[in-house]
């Protein structure tokens, strides 16, 4: 009989009851050491005291109002990350999936209201994930997730990643956007060099397209900069952002500047919940806290003394073990292809460390941008004792 959820999950055996920062703690009391973030969400940690402070103050005033009236705390959150971003506007949603439905209709909005509605299509590159919808299923075109979905949403092309040539030569007159992911996540923690953002950047401009950068896994704090597009000196016209933006609370985002914005007027776009006052509260909070210079810093301190560490446990472990991948706080540890990575992440959560498994081999770890460095050499201690574990295993 089919299970009362449906079982589009495989799920580990574990049920975590309570967090406190960095840690996750099972029913059963074992306390695991979370360096998954909820895959980049909780971006300042479990319970933190501040988005706690936020949501319960939030909450025992008014939770929902329709976008048929004033919502002051998505206006001042929309002016914060009007105040920290390229962005000009931000149309609020519930999740990532819906930040790209939105980034969809609006850059074909914007070619269709300029008298060029033959610019409808959209090139994105191999390995990308941009959700679960229609589109975003169709802009990924992987087997894994369309087959048995069509018909597909048309006008989605994919590129090799990071082939400048191949994107060259696909740009046409109907091409409306390029999405790219300046860090890939799903696809196995695979930054874009710098180079090769100026490059999309400045072909998008002289082949008239739009470029929109998918952020949803990257973007607030998790590189370093408080969105990864930052380190390459250029913008995109559309952004899209979630997980980590919420800290845990349902949020995602459209950020864009006012001329990609332009066919948005009213009546064209809608959400229910999104851009809800307890959302938006939460989402204030985080920022306001990620934005800080100073606590960006310390996300690149921590970085380091992490990649550091990360280094060591690769290279004392050669036979398990290819390189580290990544940037920031989003760093992956490739495995040898003898390794599945699930199974590391398996070795992980017997040694009470969580890890979350992406493609290409790739174990993630995407932990709070708040870890301590106490935190960061217990999970060191954890994933070695699982690397030693897994030496022990009968091939
Ligand atoms: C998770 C993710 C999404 C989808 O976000 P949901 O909130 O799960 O809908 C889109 N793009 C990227 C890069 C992601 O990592």
């Amino acid at each position: 009989m089919i299970p009362t959820v449906l079982p589009t999950y495989s799920r580990a055996p574990l049920n975590f009851v309570k967090g406190e920062g960095s840690w996750l703690i099972e029913a059963d009391g074992r306390r695991f050491l979370d360096l998954g973030a909820g895959i980049a969400v909780n971006a300042l940690g479990h319970a933190n005291p501040d988005l706690v402070a936020a949501l319960t103050q939030q909450a025992s005033q008014l939770w929902h109002v329709s976008n048929l009236y004033e919502i002051p705390q998505q206006q001042a959150l929309a002016d914060k990350l009007v105040d920290t971003t390229f962005a000009d506007t931000v149309f609020f949603t519930n999740s990532g999936t819906e930040a790209c439905e939105l980034a969809v209709k609006m850059v074909r909005k914007y070619w269709h209201d300029k008298g060029q509605p033959e610019k409808t299509g959209i090139i994105a590159f191999e390995g990308c994930f941009h959700g679960r919808s229609s589109a975003a299923i169709a802009a990924a075109g992987t087997e894994k997730m369309v087959k048995g979905f069509g018909p597909l949403l048309p006008g989605f092309t994919q590129l090799p990643w990071g082939d400048m040539d191949a994107l060259e030569a696909a740009l046409s007159d109907t091409t409306a956007a390029v999405i790219i992911e300046p860090v890939q996540g799903e696809g196995g923690i695979r930054p874009l060099p710098d180079s090769q953002m100026k490059t999309i950047r400045a072909l998008c401009d002289t082949h008239n397209v739009l470029m929109i950068a998918d952020e949803v896994q990257c973007g607030v704090g998790r590189t370093g900069r408080l969105f990864a597009h930052e380190w390459s000196g250029v913008s995109p016209d559309v952004m899209m952002v979630a997980k980590g933006i919420g800290g845990g609370f349902p949020l995602g985002a459209v950020l864009a500047t006012q001329e990609a914005a332009s066919g948005m007027t009213a009546g064209t776009h809608g959400s229910t919940y999104g851009g809800n006052p307890l959302g938006c509260a939460v989402g204030k909070a985080v920022l306001d806290r990620v934005a800080d210079p100073e606590f960006l810093e310390g996300v690149n301190a921590r970085a380091g003394l992490l990649r550091q560490k990360l280094e060591g446990l690769v290279a004392s472990h050669p036979d398990l073990f290819e390189d580290v991948r990544g940037t920031g706080l989003m760093l992956g540890i490739r495995c040898k292809e003898a390794l599945p990575c699930g199974q590391m992440v398996q070795a992980g959560y017997e040694a009470q460390v969580i890890t979350v498994p992406a493609a290409d081999n790739v174990v993630r770890l995407l932990p709070a941008l708040n870890v301590t460095e106490e935190d960061i050499n217990e999970a060191i201690t954890r994933l070695e004792a699982a690397a030693v574990a897994m030496e022990k295993q009968p091939a």
